[in-house]
This record gives structure tokens, sequence and C-alpha cells, in this order.
């Protein structure tokens, strides 16, 4: 097996468990790995320090085992998997109950599994591989599903085209792994908290669903009451069917993507909502914001794509939530209440409030902090690897 040797010194972030070995770290390369390989890793002084997959890239190690030789044993995957399953069952995400049916099954480094996404839609498993290792141990994986399900697994689809590193000359063509005899759908209906959605992982955006909005939801859901909501980057509606369900008078449903609109108005048939209480415009949303009449909503979600994927983009993704966010602040009515949302993972939380901050005081209105708002339990975050933190949002109450 290929020994990588870093720089003397560089240890330091994997004996604080950090899952990650950049380039520059590494002073040596025993061997010839290629890319995907699984290595070990060295200290200068030849200590052992953990076993990871190798990329070419500035992340040039994904560990995925600071103890011995587990990585390398028949059960490693099997293992990982339904370690990440428990977390799942103890936080009731997987308990059978008939309220939710879908939830995060790993995600990545917050399981202990860098390059590895796998979403889990009412027995159907939809990975995305975001490594080069990962993408090679996708049959593995696959088999490791199949134990930790049984026969309850419908389905295992790999939906990598999109996230796998096109530079490492991958055979990326989307497709399922595995299918449980007589499945033949695309799409399906999941429960989240007792609302029905279609999933369709082939067609949709992600794995198919944002299932990281599931507390939020609820929580607009409790303050939906009455209101008339616009809700800014809809998707497939998540929020819009929430606040329906918990008493909205009325809610406008916004996003530029029509794929994601037409399935607003499937999934508002599917929950027994009309037009007479909703409404669907398939548009920009900035645009959309600009031509809104002042106190027509007093409730607004806005929940927009990453502005920033990586760090050179941080100033002007900043620069971005502030237009927004003003825009959007200055059309609530007085008394309501603005869900704002940033998922880019570059932003952090105290970055996003200031630029929330600023967009409130270029309004001038008083704006307070009901709440802030994070990722669920499902979107773990190993505590040794504090970037896997990436959703955030606040709640304000402008009058
Ligand atoms: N709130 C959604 C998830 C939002 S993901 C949910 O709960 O499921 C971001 C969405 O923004 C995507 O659906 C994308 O199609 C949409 N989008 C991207 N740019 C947009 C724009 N300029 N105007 C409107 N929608 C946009």
């Amino acid at each position: 097996m290929t020994r990588i040797i870093l720089k003397k010194g560089r240890e330091d972030s994997l004996r604080r468990f950090h899952p990650w070995v950049f380039s520059g770290a590494i002073a040596q390369i025993v061997g010839e790995p290629a890319e995907g390989d699984i290595v070990a890793v060295f200290a200068q002084d030849g200590s052992f320090l953990a076993y990871g997959h190798y990329q070419i890239g500035s992340i040039a190690v994904r560990i995925l085992s600071f103890s011995g030789e587990d990585v390398l044993g028949p059960d490693f995957w099997t293992n990982m998997i339904s370690r990440a399953r428990n977390v799942r069952i103890a936080t009731g995400l997987d308990s059978g109950s008939g309220e939710t049916n879908c939830y995060r099954l790993v995600h990545g480094e917050g399981d202990g599994l860098p390059g590895l996404i796998i979403d889990y839609y009412d027995g159907v498993c939809v990975m995305q591989a975001h490594s080069v290792g990962m993408f090679r141990a996708k049959s593995a994986i696959c088999e490791a599903l199949k134990k930790v399900y049984g026969d309850s697994l419908k389905a295992v689809y790999d939906k990598s085209s999109g996230t796998a590193p096109f530079k490492a000359g991958l055979d990326l063509v989307d497709g399922y792994l595995f299918k449980a005899e007589g499945f033949t759908d695309d799409e399906q209906v999941v429960l989240e908290n007792g609302n029905r959605f279609y999933v369709n992982w082939t067609e949709g955006q992600k794995t198919g669903f944002f299932l990281d909005q599931r507390e939020n939801r609820n929580l607009v859901g409790r303050y939906s009451k009455g209101r008339n909501v616009l809700n800014l980057f809809c998707y497939t509606g998540g929020f819009s069917v929430y606040s329906l369900a918990h008493g909205a008078v009325h809610v406008d449903s916004v996003d530029s993507s029509r794929k994601a609109m037409d399935m607003v108005t499937r999934n508002m048939i599917l929950n027994g909502f009309d037009e007479s209480i909703h409404s669907e415009y398939c548009a920009d949303a900035i645009e959309f914001l600009h031509d809104v009449p002042e106190d027509k909503y007093d409730l607004m979600i806005v929940d927009p794509p990453a502005f920033a994927k990586h760090r050179g983009a941080l100033n002007n993704a900043l620069r971005a939530y502030q237009r927004l966010n003003a825009a959007a602040i200055s059309k609530v009515a007085p008394g309501g209440l603005v869900f704002t949302f940033s998922c880019s993972q570059v932003v952090d939380k105290e970055a996003f409030a200031l630029a929330v901050f600023s967009a409130a005081a270029q309004t001038g209105r008083s704006v307070r902090i009901l709440d802030r708002l994070n990722q669920p339990a499902d979107h773990s975050v190993n505590i040794y690897h504090p970037e896997g933190e990436y959703l955030k949002g606040l709640l304000l109450y402008v009058e």
C-alpha cells in the first residue's frame, strides 16, 4: 500500500481527528497511488496516523480511519453505514412511525465518510460521490446498504455525474446500482412530518429533495396561521406545503426552474391545496421581489442556492445576500416575519448575520432576531470538522 509521509509538524490536525490531508502537508509519497486508492498516512517520525482515499488536488487524502486496518476489512462499509443509520434511529427519523420516512443517511465527514452523501427516501437510497475514492467504492457501498436495510431496500441510485471530480476520467453515468424485484419508478411519494412530497431523484436537483430544511419547515408552519406567505426559491414547494397545512391564508411560491415549479403544482394537488390558496410563479426571485407591493406579505421565506461555492466568491456572495435580504426586509408588512437562509459553506453564521444586519440597516426598519436556524441532526457535523456546518438562517421580526 502507498505510504504518505507528512512534513514535520503537519500531523497535528490529524492527531486532532481532522479528516483531510492537504497536498502541501505531504513530504513524500512512497509508491504510485492511483486516484481513489486507500493509502496509509504517517508522520515524519514514522508513526502511523490514518488511512484514507487518495486524490490529486488540494485535499490529497480524505481520512476513513484513524485506527487500525478496519478500513481494509470486509465489514468496513457495513459497519460505517450501520453506525450512520443508528444515529438516524436515535434521532427518531428512522422510527417507522409513519410521520417521516426520508432523511440524510450519510453526510460525508459528519458520518466519518468524507466525499459521500446518501439520502434515504422511504427505501430508496440516492448516493452522490464527491471523491474518486467514494465513486470507486460504490458497489461496496451498495452491498453494505443491502445488508443494513435488508428487504426494506427498494433501490440504490448513483447520482454522482455532477459531483464526482470530472478530471479523474471516471465513467460518470448515473444509474441504478440495485433495484428490488418489481421496483420500476424513478420517483415516489415520501412523508415529512406528515406532509407528502413527490421526490424524483433522476430529474430533480441534488438527490431530489432538500431534506436539510425539515426542521425549519416545521418552524415556518408554526408561524404561518393567518398569514400571507411568499416562498422565494421554493424548489418543489416544501415550505409552501407546511405553511398551508398550518393555516396560512395564501401562499405564493416562486422559483426560476420550470421543472421545480411543475413539481410544486403536483405537490399542492397531492396535499389537497387548490388554486384559491396557492399561486405559482416561474420567475427570477429577485425580479419578482422588486415588483412585490409593500405590505402584501407578512411572512417571507428566502432560501437561495449557495451564492458562494468557494472562498474566492465570498465577497460577492456577501453582497448578494445583503441585496436580497434588504429587498425582502423592505417589502415585508409591518409585524411580518422573514425566514432567511444561506447554504454556502464558506459563508459562516457570523458573516451571514453581518450581511443580514447590514441589509436591515439599509432599510432603516426596526428588526428583531426571533430565532437562529440550523441544519438538522441528520446533516451531522463531526466535532473535529466544523466545516461540515453549512446551513444557517435567521428568523426576523420586522416592524
Ligand atoms: N427552499 C427549497 C430549496 C431551495 S434550493 C426547499 O425547501 O426545498 C434553491 C432553489 O433556488 C432551487 O430550486 C433553484 O431552482 C432556485 N433558484 C436559483 N436561482 C434562482 C433565481 N434567481 N430566482 C428564483 N429561483 C432560483
